[in-house]
């Protein structure tokens, strides 16, 4: 199964990475979208906030601290409760090596872009460009009175007699630029389903592609690689499913490519 390579440490990553490459660049040509979820963002030190032991869910109920109703009933209880919960690890958190070789395959050619579910922004941060945000970010905020919508206002325990941040137009509280539970999705989230279609071929990283709507989208995908930790109910359709890091396999595929010349080095 190793090929030339033997079993020391790493053969197992050189050889999953090959055959990520050799997808890659047969399915470039018909458009290949990348699907991200929590699991690209982990080693950029943001719990996957739904995998078993990571404890925050099990604390404080999701519902509470992440809906509109609890934003439009008092939001600066909001605020206070996000900054004790869920929006620290997002604040100056940096790309890691997953998201920094996806960009460099926008770069080459090789992925159209990347629809992710996070709300971390580190795509962009990473370089890569068309991003569609189905659950928008933490770095916008939002009003819901007048419309208007700017960069998020530094937040921290330290400023929390200033909270909830007020819109600078008409002085209503600004939400944060993400998708409340009890919101609609956003455009962005229609934007993605139209590129799904378009594209022959996706590849989730990071995702166990079980919050709905965002499951859909690999339902649209004519050909599917599944780069995630644990199964997930696509990995028995999916072309390739491969259970390691992302921040592991995809420098080592975009090395792969480097070393054919498709990437740049
Ligand atoms: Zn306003």
């Amino acid at each position: 199964m190793m090929g030339g390579d033997g079993c020391g440490p790493g053969a197992g990553l050189r050889y999953e990475a090959r055959r990520v490459a050799d997808f890659l660049v047969e399915a470039a040509s018909d458009g290949i979208i990348v699907l991200t979820g929590a699991g690209i963002s982990t080693a950029s030190g943001i719990p996957d906030f739904r995998s078993p032991g990571s404890g925050l869910w099990e604390r404080i109920d999701p519902m509470e601290a992440m809906s509109l109703a609890s934003f439009e009933r008092d939001p600066a209880a909001f605020y206070r409760l996000a900054l004790a919960s869920w929006l620290p690890p997002l604040l100056g958190a940096q790309p890691n090596a997953a998201h920094l070789a996806l960009a460099r395959l926008e770069v080459a050619g090789l992925i159209r872009g990347v629809i992710t579910q996070n709300i971390d922004g580190l795509h962009q941060a990473a370089g890569s460009r068309a991003v569609l945000e189905i659950h928008g970010n933490v770095q916008h905020v939002e009003c819901r009175r007048c419309g208007y919508r700017g960069e998020a206002p530094p937040l921290g325990t330290e400023r929390e007699t200033e909270l909830p941040p007020l819109c600078p137009l008409c002085h209503a509280p600004l939400k944060p630029g993400i998708v409340l539970f009890g919101e609609q999705m956003p455009p962005a989230f229609y934007e993605a389903l139209a590129l799904a279609q378009e594209c022959a071929a996706m590849i989730v990283i990071g995702s166990s592609l079980q919050v709905a709507p965002a499951a859909y989208l690999p339902e649209l995908a004519r050909r599917l690689v599944v780069n995630n930790l644990q199964p997930t109910p696509f990995d028995t359709v999916a072309e390739l499913v491969v259970p390691l890091p992302a921040q592991e396999l995809w420098p080592e595929v975009v090395a792969e490519l480097a070393e054919r010349g498709l990437v740049s080095q």
